[in-house]
């Protein structure tokens, strides 16, 4: 799909453009990896469980083991004969009449089968030998975690293609695993480019600006897991953005932020069709904000040119460079048409009818007296940081999506909260 930047102007679809990017990008290759340095890494295969979880039946519940048949008269009277406590189980067996004092995560002992919680019970004293009386009981097997309840050995836990977090950590860590095969960080290149920017920490000078966009992708590709090559800024000269990719090294993607129209200016879409070795894909997406997007690639690395108004820079980060990445480490939610569930809610305002271009509106979710609300931010100027950094949903319209009225369902895209 070679696209000649001075031929006649035609905007690709949202859903092709991104199905055209992730086709040309490889994965990036496995490690092994220790669980405590695993986080936010993706499983390149399936994670089996080592360990049954609990390894043996367990009490949900402080209270007392006994036979379920001794209890279905009451109020009856039991003996204690012995204790199991988590990390100190008891290895009897209980008989007719008799009760074991157990607490929350102790081994249940053989010929019990059920918990009387300790609430329903008034032993003498806390010691064995002594008489209780069972006040009232459930049904027998209640409070009684059986083995394996959780996990069995053997069992797949987390399957490829899903991105480790805390709490998966914690479950491979809880069935025996200390490892776990990866799909390494890509790394991305990251290359700011306009005459107007400085480094962030300098005094912006008369006509300058500072080059946020850079802060913005460093977090940005740092919180879902990649690895930033800082690329710096290049001048709106041509040629530029070509010898700042081509000294760098070893990366997996480029991204470039600014010159991505036709101005005079810009230069980053006639670098990749004009020269040797670089390449022009496509450019020029129906969407809004984000229309002059690029695809190409510079001696054979990939490139995603994204515009370089702020907000144009974020929502195409959010639509193409979070699948784009998702994509080189094998995550499994890739294909779902967005990695970030969208969700429908109504609408707090009326919306006119949508043109040619897929919206991306900078929005709220509000309560109301009628449950929850999407309000759009009443400018949505693409330059405007501030209403970009508050907003925490974009309300995603299809193009030629006809007017909207308050309480009409339109899709939302929430932004995970660290993008
Ligand atoms: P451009 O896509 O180069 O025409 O830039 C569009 C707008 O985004 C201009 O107002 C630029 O000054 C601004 N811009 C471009 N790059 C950055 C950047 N790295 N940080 C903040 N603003 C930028
Ligand atoms: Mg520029």
């Amino acid at each position: 799909m070679r696209a000649n930047h001075k031929g006649k102007p035609t905007l690709l679809a949202v859903d092709d453009a991104l199905a055209a990017i992730i086709a040309r990008l490889p994965h990036t290759s496995t490690n092994i990896l220790p669980l405590g340095d695993a986080l936010g890494y993706t499983l390149a295969e399936d994670l089996v469980a080592r360990l049954t979880l609990p390894p043996q039946a367990v009490s949900a519940m402080d209270g007392y083991a006994v036979r379920g048949k001794d209890v279905s008269n009451l109020p009856c009277q039991l003996t204690r004969v012995a204790e199991s406590a988590a990390g100190h189980p008891w290895f009897g067996a209980i008989n007719a009449g008799q009760a074991v004092r157990v607490f929350t995560g102790a081994a249940i002992p053989d010929g019990a089968d059920t918990i009387v919680i300790q609430e329903d019970v008034d032993p003498v004293s806390e010691e064995n030998g002594v008489d209780i009386t069972v006040r009232s009981a459930e049904p027998a097997g209640r409070y009684i975690r059986p083995a394996g309840l959780d996990v069995m050995k053997g069992q797949v836990i987390l399957c490829a293609g899903t991105q480790l977090s805390a709490r998966a950590i914690g479950l491979a860590s809880a069935a025996g695993l200390t490892e776990a095969l990866v799909s390494l960080r890509p790394r991305i290149g990251v290359l700011s480019t306009g005459d107007e920017l400085v480094q962030p920490g300098s005094i912006p000078g008369l006509g300058q600006i500072i080059s946020s966009n850079a802060s913005f992708l460093k977090g940005f590709v740092t919180a879902i897991g990649a690895e930033v090559v800082d690329l710096g800024i290049a001048c709106d000269t041509p040629g530029a953005m070509l010898s700042s990719v081509r000294n760098a090294k070893n990366l997996d993607l480029v991204v470039t932020t600014g010159g991505a129209s036709i101005g005079v200016h810009d230069h980053i879409v006639s670098d990749l069709d004009d020269n040797e070795g670089s390449e022009l894909n496509f450019w020029r997406i129906a969407m809004r904000p984000g229309k002059p997007l690029i695809s190409g690639t510079v001696d054979g690395i990939p490139l995603l040119g994204l515009p370089g108004n702020p907000v144009s820079t974020a929502v195409c980060a959010l639509v193409f460079l979070r699948p784009a990445i998702a994509h080189m480490v094998r995550d499994n939610r890739i294909g779902l048409g967005s990695i970030d569930p969208i969700f429908k809610v109504p609408l707090g305002v009326d919306l006119d009818a949508n043109d040619n271009r897929q919206d991306y509106i900078r929005a709220n979710l509000q309560e109301s007296a009628n449950g929850q609300i999407v309000l759009p931010a009443p400018r949505q100027d693409s330059s405007m940081l501030s209403v970009l950094a508050t907003a925490d949903a974009l309300i995603v319209r299809p193009p030629y999506d006809q007017a909207k009225y308050a309480g009409d369902m339109v899709n939302v895209l929430q932004i995970p909260t660290l993008l």
